[in-house]
């Protein structure tokens, strides 16, 4: 069958690289013919807001799903008239508005950090009363790799914050003083079967995913899994989801959905049994989901601006390179490499190594 992928980048890239050994057909739908994905499948090149375009791809696809949850809720709306879309309108609506996604997990009795919305100065300095400072400043769509956020370090920040995110359709949260980020990564099949990935520690740096690592019998593993698993279901989700938290004192707060394959994800590209991109066009296509049990110590190191020399990168042991076929840009995401071991300590020797051809 034809997969129709909405957005061309590296997640419709490794979506497609998943696709093909399962028989499977892709067309990519993205404005640039040349986007990173259209280098291993085809591309229907249009614009999001092209109707009829939209209309005549989904009509050639049995199945539409989207690698990231910035596209317009129009454009899936359209596609849905003309075939199945994976995830669903919910899962796209209440992540791509942090206010809706705060709300929903609350309504679950999953824990977020205080949060208000704020449309003038007046809600900001009331949600600070409640919220105390310091507070995190956000818009409720669009920011990604900690862009449209101000950190609120004292009460003279707010107006400046206020004023450089646009001044409305914003939200504030409390700051989390947390001792580590954490995630997991689950997936939900069209009949309901879920399977879920083990929790992963990240590391951002200015903003952007740098590392993550498999944890290997984390105590907070279950609650998380209980968490993730109460979401999907909620939302009826079909496909990959990821939930972000923060532990904080050994407390899971959580931060923010993803609906789709997640960069926290990427180890188990060789790191699990079955990938998460694997796994969601196994759940998308309607088939059985794979085991997701981990084949060791694992993580993965994302290539920020610029990809390390590939000769030196897999002359690491138990290192693979994914890189993107990108143009190097500061702070654009072009490759990842990932890591698999025996020990703990082989798989941070290696992540090692590859900082150290990073910082070559
Ligand atoms: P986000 O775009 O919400 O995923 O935020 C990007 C990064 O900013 C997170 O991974 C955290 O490192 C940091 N961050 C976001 N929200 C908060 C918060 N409420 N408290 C502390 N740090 C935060």
């Amino acid at each position: 069958m034809t997969i129709g992928i909405l957005g061309g980048g590296q997640l419709g890239r490794m979506l497609a690289l998943a696709a093909y050994p399962l028989g499977e057909f892709i067309s990519i739908f993205d404005p640039d013919g040349d986007c990173c994905a259209g280098h291993v499948a085809p591309v229907f090149k249009a614009g999001f807001g092209d109707t009829s375009a939209l209309e005549a791809w989904a009509k050639a696809c049995k199945v539409v799903t989207f690698e990231s949850e910035n596209i317009a809720g129009e454009v899936l709306q359209t596609v849905q008239r003309h075939t199945t879309v994976a995830p669903g309108l919910v899962s796209l609506t209440i992540s791509q508005d942090r206010l809706l996604e705060k709300q929903r997990l609350r309504d679950l009795g999953i824990d977020t950090m205080p949060f208000a919305a704020v449309d003038s100065l007046a809600d900001l300095q009331q949600a600070l009363g409640n919220i105390g400072i310091p507070a995190v400043l956000k818009t409720r769509r669009g920011g990604y790799d900690g862009k449209g956020q101000r950190i609120i370090r004292s009460p003279d920040d707010a107006e400046a914050a206020f004023n450089a995110l646009g001044r409305r359709n914003l939200i504030v949260e409390g700051f989390a003083a947390f001792s580590r980020e954490v995630s997991i990564v689950g997936v939900r099949g069209v009949d309901g079967d879920e399977v879920i990935y083990p929790l992963t520690e990240n590391e951002h740096r200015d903003g952007i995913l740098r590392t993550s690592r498999n944890l290997v019998g984390d105590p907070l593993h279950a609650e998380a899994e209980h968490k993730i698993r109460r979401l999907m279901t909620d939302l009826g989700h079909v496909g990959a989801l990821a939930l972000e938290l923060f532990d904080v004192q050994g407390r899971l707060i959580a931060n923010e959905i993803a609906p789709r394959v997640h960069n926290t994800g990427h180890w188990t590209i060789e790191g699990a049994e079955t990938s998460q991109f694997e796994n969601h066009v196994r759940a998308i296509t309607g088939r059985h989901l794979g085991v997701t049990e981990t084949r060791g110590y694992c993580a993965m190191v994302n290539f920020i601006g610029s990809t390390p020399d590939l000769d030196k990168l897999l002359a690491l042991p138990g290192v693979h390179a994914h890189f993107y076929g990108k143009t190097g840009r500061p702070g654009r995401k072009v490759g990842h490499a990932t890591v698999v071991a025996a020990s703990a300590q082989a798989r941070d020797d290696a992540v090692a190594g590859i900082n150290r051809l990073l910082a070559a």
